[in-house]
């Protein structure tokens, strides 16, 4: 029992009650951590009453090629978990916001070169915005460094690779920081722990580029589109760690994260400390798109 007992799940095709979703203990994806996942957001409109899933077929799309990076024997189609996600949200009549985790995993008693059977499951809780979004958060460059291309993929959003990302998430904590920047192999800026991260330099935003051991983040994809209909220009390049002097403002972004204001980085303020400007433009054009106040050019809301 926990406080979700009440919420139904997806698993393997049927509609169970929470408490019902279980897997073996001897599977590859509980002994190797093989399974690939999703992080998506429903907004509640509150005026509208009604649901927008926030980019899910892109979400979905991103799922099969992690299963295609992870060499599973099969790919559960995007549509098929798009569709029960759909069917999800709606037996679950929430009237709030949600965070929706779908995941493919090798089921079955292989070992760590199984590629199959496949097994998926999608939860949805109700999950509102943190106070972070707000006020900001401090980070620390880690002393991990990020996986690499050639030692486990980040562009695939692997459970496994999430390893990486907790040992930097509990060092920041333990440090006193909020979060933790990763650089990767080459020493240049990567990511945050499960965020995409921009600086402002000069007017202009800076983000590293998708070769630099990240995760193809949607929302970054989102930012970037949305900084270019307000006119800036936006620059995917390899990162430097001493830029952060030099910017003006800086923000992680992230499905789950949303658009957060990165305000230090290692003891040293980011501008004035202060979310900035372009920061809290981006972030008002985020909610009204993702929450279905402005009109959806882009096809990026499901209406549930
Ligand atoms: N990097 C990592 C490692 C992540 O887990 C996430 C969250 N999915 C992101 C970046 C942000 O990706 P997205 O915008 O697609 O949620």
């Amino acid at each position: 029992m926990s406080e979700f007992s009440d919420l139904t799940i997806y698993f393997n095709g049927d509609f169970i009650p929470w408490d019902e979703g279980r897997i073996h203990c001897f599977t590859p994806a509980v002994k190797y951590g093989a399974a690939v996942f999703e992080g998506i957001r429903g907004y509640w409109n509150d005026e509208q009453e009604k649901m927008y899933l926030f980019r899910l077929q892109e979400h979905m799309v991103r799922m099969e090629i992690s299963q295609r990076i992870s060499r599973f024997g099969e790919v559960i189609p995007a549509q098929q978990m798009c569709d029960a996600t759909i069917e999800l949200i709606r037996r679950n009549n929430f009237t709030g916001s949600v965070h929706i985790r779908p995941t493919v995993y090798v089921d079955g008693i292989g070992e760590s070169s199984a590629r199959g059977p496949l097994g998926c499951f999608i939860t949805a809780i109700q999950r509102g915005t943190a106070k972070s979004v707000e006020t900001g958060v401090r980070a620390q460059v880690s002393s991990w460094q990020r996986i690499a291309d050639n030692m486990m993929p980040a562009r695939a959003k692997a459970n496994s690779n999430y390893g990486n990302a907790r040992l930097a998430a509990v060092q920041a904590k333990q440090d006193g920081y909020d979060a933790a920047i990763f650089l990767n192999s080459r020493g240049k800026v990567s990511e945050g722990q499960a965020m995409c991260l921009f600086i402002v330099r000069d007017g202009k935003v800076v983000t590293p580029t998708i070769t630099s051991d990240i995760l193809e983040s949607i929302t970054r994809d989102t930012v970037i589109t949305l900084l270019h209909d307000q006119g800036y220009e936006v620059q995917e390049r390899e990162m430097d760690r001493s830029e952060f002097f030099l910017a003006s403002e800086a923000f992680f972004c992230g499905s789950g994260a949303e658009i957060v204001p990165l305000i230090n980085v290692d003891g040293e303020m980011i501008g004035k400390g202060e979310p900035g400007p372009v920061t809290r433009e981006i972030q008002t054009i985020y909610f009204d798109v993702a929450m279905g106040r402005v009109e959806d050019t882009r096809g990026w809301l499901t209406e549930v």
